[in-house]
């Protein structure tokens, strides 16, 4: 993408939706935290049906810790991976109660200390629960980063710190939300639904889809690239407006994710 081409890209993505907020559903960092760990490898809905009732029994290090691995396992148990992230939720809210005074740390390292918290995690919790304007690069933000041109990269790490270099200050703050619901609902991994994108233009996508005759998007050619894509869970979700993003209840003022 041409280096000019950038501010305006944000721009629209910031028409459709001005706000954009975490698809999570949280009420402070700890709980925050924990559905973000929830997540890998799952759906934020899948992540939603499970995190009610575990954050009804446990929305603090202390209580998660009370409450114990055995009974997070059998809140969680929907979700895939459950016993290795009910130990890991545990353990991660052990240590903040014994290390870090039952407060999520300000800190990249110390988060990443934390078990089941890696580099995309801290940095959800970074931009979301502490205002950082840091990006987590997901599958959606490696897709989009790559087919837009905006910030190429063979890996997560090379893509994110592309975009640290390529979005401009103004926009950094929202950047990984606004790329995010973009890749979910727009920029799809199987088929993206460039007749309707509103940054088609600045996009440098060689197989850009057209508009087919029933209204589905169709792949205009294909490439190794777009053979290549990862197919996510993601695309299971119904294409929600992009601009159509549920408000979750969120932390007391804090920034969300
Ligand atoms: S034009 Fe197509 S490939 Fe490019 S960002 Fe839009 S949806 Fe994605």
């Amino acid at each position: 993408m041409k280096k000019a081409h950038v501010d305006e890209f944000f721009r629209r993505l910031a028409q459709v939706n001005p706000a954009p907020e975490t698809e999570l559903i949280y009420h402070n960092p700890f709980t925050l935290l924990v559905a973000v760990v929830l997540s890998a490898q799952a759906t934020d809905v899948g992540v939603n049906k499970a995190t009610p009732a575990l954050f009804a029994a446990a929305d603090t290090p202390e209580k998660m810790m009370r409450l114990g691995e055995t009974k997070i396992r059998n809140y969680i148990k929907t979700i895939g991976l459950f016993n290795t992230k009910a130990r890991n939720v545990a353990a991660l809210s052990r240590i903040l109660v014994e290390t870090h005074g039952s407060q999520v740390p300000e800190d990249r390292a110390a988060l990443e200390a934390l078990p089941g918290v890696g580099r995309k995690t801290a940095n959800v919790v970074l931009n979301s629960a502490f205002g950082h304007p840091t990006i987590a690069v997901d599958t959606h933000i490696f897709r989009v980063g790559n087919r837009t041109g905006l910030a190429p990269g063979k890996t997560p790490l090379a893509v994110e710190l592309g975009l640290e270099k390529a979005v401009p200050e103004n926009w950094k703050q929202h950047a990984h939300h606004w790329l995010i619901l973009h890749g979910r609902y727009v920029c799809k991994a199987r088929t993206p639904e460039c007749s309707a994108c509103r940054v088609a233009e600045f996009c440098t996508y060689k197989a850009k889809t057209t508009a087919a005759r029933d209204g589905a998007a169709k792949p205009a050619r294909k490439t190794t690239a777009a053979k290549t894509k990862p197919v996510t869970a993601a695309r299971k979700r119904k294409p929600a407006a992009a601009a159509g993003v549920k408000k979750r209840p969120t932390n007391g003022g804090k920034a969300a994710r």
